[in-house]
Protein backbone atom coordinates (compact mmCIF):
# COMPACT_ATOMS: atom_id res chain seq x y z
CA UNK A 1 0.00 0.00 0.00
CA UNK A 2 1.18 3.40 -0.37
CA UNK A 3 0.79 5.34 3.00
CA UNK A 4 0.56 9.16 3.50
CA UNK A 5 2.86 9.78 7.32
CA UNK A 6 2.07 12.70 8.56
CA UNK A 7 4.38 13.77 11.25
CA UNK A 8 6.78 10.79 10.03
CA UNK A 9 9.85 13.24 11.03
CA UNK A 10 8.80 12.72 14.54
CA UNK A 11 9.23 10.22 17.19
CA UNK A 12 6.52 7.70 16.93
CA UNK A 13 5.84 8.85 13.56
CA UNK A 14 9.44 7.87 11.78
CA UNK A 15 9.58 4.89 13.97
CA UNK A 16 6.34 3.64 12.33
CA UNK A 17 7.48 4.83 8.43
CA UNK A 18 10.73 2.50 9.88
CA UNK A 19 8.22 -0.55 10.10
CA UNK A 20 5.61 0.11 7.12
CA UNK A 21 9.11 0.23 4.81
CA UNK A 22 10.25 -2.91 6.04
CA UNK A 23 6.55 -4.57 5.47
CA UNK A 24 7.14 -3.14 1.86
CA UNK A 25 4.66 -0.31 1.51
CA UNK A 26 5.58 2.57 0.21
CA UNK A 27 5.75 5.70 2.37
CA UNK A 28 5.38 9.55 1.83
CA UNK A 29 6.03 11.75 4.89
CA UNK A 30 4.90 14.73 5.60
CA UNK A 31 6.20 16.98 8.10
CA UNK A 32 6.43 20.72 8.67
CA UNK A 33 9.75 20.11 10.85
CA UNK A 34 8.71 22.30 13.46
CA UNK A 35 9.56 19.02 16.13
CA UNK A 36 10.63 16.61 13.80
CA UNK A 37 13.80 16.27 12.22
CA UNK A 38 14.84 15.68 8.60
CA UNK A 39 16.95 12.93 9.19
CA UNK A 40 14.71 11.07 11.37
CA UNK A 41 13.09 10.19 8.05
CA UNK A 42 13.80 6.69 6.56
CA UNK A 43 15.53 6.78 3.07
CA UNK A 44 13.31 4.47 1.92
CA UNK A 45 10.51 6.87 1.91
CA UNK A 46 9.78 10.24 -0.01
CA UNK A 47 9.70 13.31 1.84
CA UNK A 48 7.85 16.80 1.71
CA UNK A 49 8.30 19.54 4.01
CA UNK A 50 5.21 21.32 4.31
CA UNK A 51 2.39 22.08 6.71
CA UNK A 52 -1.56 20.74 7.23
CA UNK A 53 -2.25 24.46 7.69
CA UNK A 54 -1.69 24.62 4.21
CA UNK A 55 -4.80 23.63 1.88
CA UNK A 56 -3.77 24.12 -1.21
CA UNK A 57 -0.29 21.82 -0.59
CA UNK A 58 -2.58 19.25 0.53
CA UNK A 59 -4.11 19.68 -2.20
CA UNK A 60 -1.32 19.07 -4.65
CA UNK A 61 0.07 16.27 -2.44
CA UNK A 62 -2.87 14.23 -2.80
CA UNK A 63 -3.18 15.34 -6.35
CA UNK A 64 0.18 14.08 -7.52
CA UNK A 65 -0.23 10.67 -5.30
CA UNK A 66 -3.09 7.74 -5.04
CA UNK A 67 -2.22 7.17 -1.58
CA UNK A 68 -4.43 4.00 0.18
CA UNK A 69 -4.15 5.26 3.62
CA UNK A 70 -3.23 7.88 5.99
CA UNK A 71 -1.56 7.73 8.99
CA UNK A 72 -1.74 10.80 11.29
CA UNK A 73 1.15 11.48 13.65
CA UNK A 74 1.55 14.89 13.35
CA UNK A 75 0.27 16.77 16.55
CA UNK A 76 1.22 18.60 19.20
CA UNK A 77 1.87 16.75 22.48
CA UNK A 78 2.51 18.53 25.26
CA UNK A 79 0.52 18.21 28.36
CA UNK A 80 2.40 21.09 30.17
CA UNK A 81 2.37 22.90 27.28
CA UNK A 82 -1.36 22.76 26.19
CA UNK A 83 -2.33 24.09 29.28
CA UNK A 84 -0.38 27.43 28.74
CA UNK A 85 -1.24 27.40 24.63
CA UNK A 86 -4.80 26.35 24.04
CA UNK A 87 -5.36 27.95 21.23
CA UNK A 88 -2.22 26.46 19.61
CA UNK A 89 -2.96 23.04 20.66
CA UNK A 90 -7.04 23.93 18.71
CA UNK A 91 -5.54 24.65 15.75
CA UNK A 92 -2.45 21.56 15.32
CA UNK A 93 -4.74 19.20 16.62
CA UNK A 94 -8.29 20.17 15.45
CA UNK A 95 -8.55 22.36 12.93
CA UNK A 96 -5.20 21.63 10.77
CA UNK A 97 -6.37 17.74 11.31
CA UNK A 98 -9.90 18.81 9.84
CA UNK A 99 -7.82 20.31 6.58
CA UNK A 100 -6.13 16.44 6.27
CA UNK A 101 -9.48 14.72 6.49
CA UNK A 102 -10.89 16.99 3.86
CA UNK A 103 -8.41 16.89 1.38
CA UNK A 104 -8.13 12.66 1.79
CA UNK A 105 -11.94 12.43 1.31
CA UNK A 106 -12.41 14.85 -1.43
CA UNK A 107 -9.32 12.72 -2.81
CA UNK A 108 -11.37 9.66 -2.40
CA UNK A 109 -8.91 8.24 0.15
CA UNK A 110 -10.78 6.32 2.69
CA UNK A 111 -8.77 4.83 5.19
CA UNK A 112 -7.05 6.63 8.20
CA UNK A 113 -5.28 5.78 11.49
CA UNK A 114 -5.47 8.03 14.21
CA UNK A 115 -2.67 8.75 16.98
CA UNK A 116 -4.90 9.34 20.04
CA UNK A 117 -3.63 9.43 23.67
CA UNK A 118 -4.68 7.96 26.94
CA UNK A 119 -5.27 11.84 28.30
CA UNK A 120 -8.70 11.48 26.81
CA UNK A 121 -9.23 9.50 29.85
CA UNK A 122 -8.56 11.94 32.39
CA UNK A 123 -7.80 11.09 36.09
CA UNK A 124 -9.06 6.93 35.63
CA UNK A 125 -12.09 5.66 37.83
CA UNK A 126 -10.62 2.13 36.76
CA UNK A 127 -6.90 0.99 36.57
CA UNK A 128 -6.39 -0.47 34.10
CA UNK A 129 -8.16 1.57 32.18
CA UNK A 130 -10.93 0.06 29.52
CA UNK A 131 -11.45 1.91 26.43
CA UNK A 132 -15.33 2.03 27.67
CA UNK A 133 -14.35 4.51 30.29
CA UNK A 134 -15.43 7.60 30.86
CA UNK A 135 -13.57 9.93 28.37
CA UNK A 136 -13.12 13.58 30.31
CA UNK A 137 -10.46 14.68 30.09
CA UNK A 138 -8.02 17.33 32.39
CA UNK A 139 -6.03 18.92 30.21
CA UNK A 140 -6.61 20.81 26.61
CA UNK A 141 -3.75 18.33 25.06
CA UNK A 142 -6.34 15.79 25.62
CA UNK A 143 -9.47 17.59 24.84
CA UNK A 144 -8.42 18.15 21.18
CA UNK A 145 -7.48 14.35 20.91
CA UNK A 146 -11.20 13.72 21.86
CA UNK A 147 -12.66 16.16 19.89
CA UNK A 148 -10.99 14.86 17.10
CA UNK A 149 -11.74 11.29 17.59
CA UNK A 150 -15.50 12.52 17.62
CA UNK A 151 -14.94 14.46 13.98
CA UNK A 152 -13.51 11.12 12.59
CA UNK A 153 -16.99 9.09 13.72
CA UNK A 154 -18.83 11.61 12.40
CA UNK A 155 -16.98 11.22 9.31
CA UNK A 156 -17.49 7.57 9.19
CA UNK A 157 -21.18 7.88 9.39
CA UNK A 158 -21.38 10.88 7.00
CA UNK A 159 -18.82 10.01 4.42
CA UNK A 160 -17.75 6.36 5.23
CA UNK A 161 -14.68 6.89 6.55
CA UNK A 162 -12.98 3.79 7.35
CA UNK A 163 -10.76 4.33 10.52
CA UNK A 164 -9.13 3.48 13.79
CA UNK A 165 -8.06 5.30 17.08
CA UNK A 166 -5.11 4.02 18.15
CA UNK A 167 -4.88 6.05 22.50
CA UNK A 168 -1.27 5.22 22.91
CA UNK A 169 -0.15 5.48 26.91
CA UNK A 170 3.40 6.46 27.35
CA UNK A 171 5.62 5.85 24.00
CA UNK A 172 9.32 5.58 25.34
CA UNK A 173 12.40 3.48 23.78
CA UNK A 174 14.54 3.59 20.19
CA UNK A 175 15.18 1.26 17.46
CA UNK A 176 19.31 1.46 16.86
CA UNK A 177 18.60 4.51 14.36
CA UNK A 178 15.16 6.10 15.78
CA UNK A 179 14.61 7.49 19.41
CA UNK A 180 13.15 10.62 20.97
CA UNK A 181 14.86 14.13 20.05
CA UNK A 182 12.51 16.56 21.56
CA UNK A 183 13.95 19.99 21.17
CA UNK A 184 12.68 21.40 24.59
CA UNK A 185 12.73 17.61 26.16
CA UNK A 186 9.86 17.21 28.67
CA UNK A 187 9.89 13.42 28.46
CA UNK A 188 11.19 11.24 31.53
CA UNK A 189 13.30 8.81 29.84
CA UNK A 190 15.17 11.21 27.63
CA UNK A 191 15.50 13.69 30.37
CA UNK A 192 17.26 10.94 32.85
CA UNK A 193 19.31 9.91 30.34
CA UNK A 194 20.58 13.31 29.69
CA UNK A 195 21.04 13.51 33.32
CA UNK A 196 23.35 10.08 33.13
CA UNK A 197 25.63 11.59 29.74
CA UNK A 198 26.13 14.80 32.42
CA UNK A 199 24.02 16.89 29.89
CA UNK A 200 21.68 18.24 33.19
CA UNK A 201 23.15 18.57 36.44
CA UNK A 202 19.84 16.48 37.77
CA UNK A 203 16.12 14.81 37.43
CA UNK A 204 13.40 16.72 38.71
CA UNK A 205 10.77 14.16 40.29
CA UNK A 206 7.68 16.54 39.64
CA UNK A 207 5.37 15.83 42.27
CA UNK A 208 6.00 13.57 45.36
CA UNK A 209 2.41 13.91 46.99
CA UNK A 210 0.50 11.91 44.35
CA UNK A 211 -2.09 9.11 45.70
CA UNK A 212 0.30 6.55 44.87
CA UNK A 213 2.32 3.98 46.52
CA UNK A 214 5.22 6.10 46.08
CA UNK A 215 3.68 9.28 45.61
CA UNK A 216 4.65 9.92 42.04
CA UNK A 217 3.10 9.47 39.24
CA UNK A 218 2.08 6.15 37.26
CA UNK A 219 2.31 5.76 33.46
CA UNK A 220 2.31 2.82 31.65
CA UNK A 221 5.44 3.21 28.87
CA UNK A 222 5.22 1.29 25.77
CA UNK A 223 7.84 0.67 23.34
CA UNK A 224 7.51 3.11 20.47
CA UNK A 225 7.99 -0.30 17.93
CA UNK A 226 5.18 -1.79 19.88
CA UNK A 227 3.28 1.11 18.90
CA UNK A 228 3.93 0.63 15.29
CA UNK A 229 3.42 -2.55 15.20
CA UNK A 230 -0.36 -1.69 16.60
CA UNK A 231 -0.54 1.00 13.38
CA UNK A 232 0.67 -2.06 11.17
CA UNK A 233 -1.94 -4.47 12.28
CA UNK A 234 -4.80 -1.89 12.51
CA UNK A 235 -4.20 -1.00 8.90
CA UNK A 236 -4.68 -5.06 8.07
CA UNK A 237 -8.03 -4.99 9.85
CA UNK A 238 -9.30 -1.62 9.22
CA UNK A 239 -12.71 -2.97 7.79
CA UNK A 240 -13.52 -4.74 10.23
CA UNK A 241 -12.83 -2.43 13.20
CA UNK A 242 -13.52 0.95 11.24
CA UNK A 243 -14.59 3.48 14.09
CA UNK A 244 -13.05 1.31 17.00
CA UNK A 245 -10.79 2.68 19.68
CA UNK A 246 -7.68 0.94 20.96
CA UNK A 247 -5.60 1.07 23.64
CA UNK A 248 -1.88 0.80 23.00
CA UNK A 249 -0.22 0.45 26.37
CA UNK A 250 1.30 -2.65 28.45
CA UNK A 251 -1.21 -3.44 31.16
CA UNK A 252 1.84 -2.19 33.74
CA UNK A 253 2.12 0.57 35.38
CA UNK A 254 5.80 2.47 36.59
CA UNK A 255 6.03 5.51 39.19
CA UNK A 256 8.49 8.18 38.21
CA UNK A 257 10.48 6.41 40.88
CA UNK A 258 10.89 3.28 39.45
CA UNK A 259 11.85 4.74 36.01
CA UNK A 260 14.71 6.77 37.89
CA UNK A 261 15.73 3.21 39.31
CA UNK A 262 15.38 1.77 35.95
CA UNK A 263 17.15 4.06 34.26
CA UNK A 264 20.03 4.35 37.18
CA UNK A 265 20.46 -0.13 36.63
CA UNK A 266 20.65 0.65 32.86
CA UNK A 267 23.43 3.15 32.20
CA UNK A 268 25.02 2.43 35.29
CA UNK A 269 25.56 5.91 35.86
CA UNK A 270 24.22 7.75 39.45
CA UNK A 271 21.46 10.06 38.08
CA UNK A 272 20.99 12.64 40.97
CA UNK A 273 17.20 13.48 41.57
CA UNK A 274 15.72 16.06 43.50
CA UNK A 275 11.83 16.44 44.66
CA UNK A 276 10.25 18.98 42.65
CA UNK A 277 6.53 20.66 42.06
CA UNK A 278 3.74 18.78 40.18
CA UNK A 279 3.35 19.58 36.70
CA UNK A 280 0.23 21.10 34.92
CA UNK A 281 -1.85 18.88 33.95
CA UNK A 282 -0.68 15.33 35.07
CA UNK A 283 -2.67 12.68 36.15
CA UNK A 284 -1.76 10.67 38.98
CA UNK A 285 -2.06 6.88 37.10
CA UNK A 286 -2.56 6.08 33.41
CA UNK A 287 -2.05 2.11 32.87
CA UNK A 288 -4.31 0.54 30.19
CA UNK A 289 -6.34 -2.49 29.80
CA UNK A 290 -4.85 -3.92 26.56
CA UNK A 291 -7.26 -6.90 26.73
CA UNK A 292 -9.08 -5.40 22.99
CA UNK A 293 -6.24 -4.60 21.14
CA UNK A 294 -5.15 -8.12 22.01
CA UNK A 295 -8.26 -10.05 21.61
CA UNK A 296 -9.18 -7.73 18.29
CA UNK A 297 -5.61 -7.53 16.60
CA UNK A 298 -3.47 -9.85 17.89
CA UNK A 299 -0.99 -7.89 19.32
CA UNK A 300 1.26 -8.30 21.58
CA UNK A 301 3.68 -6.04 22.93
CA UNK A 302 7.16 -7.87 22.40
CA UNK A 303 10.08 -4.91 23.22
CA UNK A 304 7.90 -3.08 26.44
CA UNK A 305 9.05 -3.34 29.49
CA UNK A 306 10.65 -0.87 31.50
CA UNK A 307 14.31 -2.37 31.60
CA UNK A 308 14.08 -3.10 27.91
CA UNK A 309 12.76 -0.09 27.05
CA UNK A 310 15.36 2.04 29.30
CA UNK A 311 17.76 -0.21 27.49
CA UNK A 312 17.33 0.56 23.63
CA UNK A 313 16.90 4.20 24.73
CA UNK A 314 20.06 4.68 26.57
CA UNK A 315 21.44 2.33 22.98
CA UNK A 316 20.24 5.49 20.85
CA UNK A 317 21.15 7.69 23.39
CA UNK A 318 24.99 7.04 23.09
CA UNK A 319 24.97 7.02 19.76
CA UNK A 320 22.80 9.98 18.98
CA UNK A 321 24.33 12.16 22.74
CA UNK A 322 23.15 15.33 21.03
CA UNK A 323 20.16 13.82 19.24
CA UNK A 324 19.70 13.94 15.69
CA UNK A 325 20.95 17.77 14.37
CA UNK A 326 24.49 17.32 15.43
CA UNK A 327 25.09 13.95 15.90
CA UNK A 328 28.07 12.36 13.18
CA UNK A 329 25.60 9.42 12.61
CA UNK A 330 23.05 10.62 10.23
CA UNK A 331 20.10 7.94 10.61
CA UNK A 332 19.70 6.20 7.47
N1 LIG B 1 8.27 13.58 34.93
C1 LIG B 1 9.11 13.94 35.98
N2 LIG B 1 10.23 14.66 35.70
C2 LIG B 1 10.57 15.06 34.44
C3 LIG B 1 9.73 14.67 33.37
C4 LIG B 1 8.58 13.94 33.65
O1 LIG B 1 8.84 13.60 37.13
O2 LIG B 1 11.60 15.71 34.27
C5 LIG B 1 7.05 12.82 35.20
C6 LIG B 1 5.78 13.52 34.75
O3 LIG B 1 5.31 14.40 35.74
C7 LIG B 1 4.85 12.34 34.50
C8 LIG B 1 5.79 11.23 34.05
O4 LIG B 1 7.11 11.63 34.45
O5 LIG B 1 4.23 11.95 35.70
C9 LIG B 1 5.77 11.00 32.56
O6 LIG B 1 5.96 12.26 31.92
P1 LIG B 1 6.21 12.40 30.38
O7 LIG B 1 6.35 13.87 30.08
O8 LIG B 1 7.33 11.53 29.96
O9 LIG B 1 4.88 11.81 29.71
P2 LIG B 1 3.32 12.24 29.86
O10 LIG B 1 2.75 11.27 30.86
O11 LIG B 1 3.24 13.67 30.28
O12 LIG B 1 2.78 12.01 28.49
Amino acid sequence: MKILVTGGAGYVGSVCAEVLLERGHGVVVLDNLSEGHRRAVPAGAAFVEGDLADRQGLDRLFASHRFDAVMHFAALALVEESVRKPGAYLVANVANSIHLLDAMLRHDVGQFIFSSTAAIYGEPEVVPIPEEHRTAPINPYGRTKLAFERILEDCRISAGLCYASLRYFNAAGATPERGEDHRQETHIIPILLQVALGQRPHFEIRGTNYATPDGTCIRDYVHVLDIAEAHVLALDHLERISGWVFNVGSNRGHSVLEALEAARRMTRRSIPAVAAGRRAGDPPVLVASSQKIERELGWRPQYSGLDAIVESAWAWKQKFPQGYEVSPQAAG
